[in-house]
């Protein structure tokens, strides 16, 4: 498994997010024949060569969405009301839902990469970043907006653009 170069994702994200959004776009309006199964076999790829302990990426400049049964896990294992959890870390955004309010991850512990609280950490962020929900193109919106901090996603994205374009040239 490779360790991730932030510094590489970050230039080629600046490159080429607007085409590899632009694609998603298409893929989302027409999707191809098998587009789920070949991302799931592009998902099993992707693991094999992406380590997120050399990344963290998604914990340093996102916020996860936490559910009421995420506060109160994570409080509980804490050793805290939910009202004090919340208080504490949590911000409600425009929609209603909790978010973290710093980036990087008050839980990130910044010199392993690692979660400090790992086995309670949110759904969202066990789930992250999604690359296998179903069916996909109910899902662009995330992998539009996800590219441009998960190097995962990105990867993702650009072999599935190379699949379609070798289906395409036949
Ligand atoms: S709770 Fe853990 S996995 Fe989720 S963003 Fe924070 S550090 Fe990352
Ligand atoms: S899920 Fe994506 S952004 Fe998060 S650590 Fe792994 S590769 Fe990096």
């Amino acid at each position: 498994m490779a360790g991730v170069n932030l510094r590489a994702f970050r230039e080629k994200v600046k490159k080429h997010r607007k085409g590899m959004r632009a694609f998603l776009t298409r893929t989302e309006n027409h999707p191809p024949r098998r587009l789920d199964a070949m991302v799931a076999e592009i998902d099993r790829e992707v693991w094999r060569e992406t380590d997120c302990l050399t990344c963290s990426n998604c914990c340093r400049k996102m916020t996860p969405t936490f559910t009421d049964r995420d506060v109160k896990r994570i409080s509980k294992h804490l050793g805290m009301t939910g009202a004090a959890f919340r208080e504490r870390w949590l911000y409600r955004d425009r929609k209603g839902d909790w978010m973290n309010r710093s980036q990087p991850c008050q839980f990130l512990d910044l010199k392993t990469n690692m979660c400090g609280i790992y086995e309670v950490r949110p759904a969202d962020c066990s789930g992250f970043p999604h690359l296998t929900r179903r069916p996909m193109a109910d899902y662009m919106q995330w992998h539009r907006q996800n590219l441009q901090y998960c190097p995962a996603t990105y990867r993702m994205v650009e072999r599935l653009r190379e699949r379609v374009a070798a289906m395409k040239a036949g």
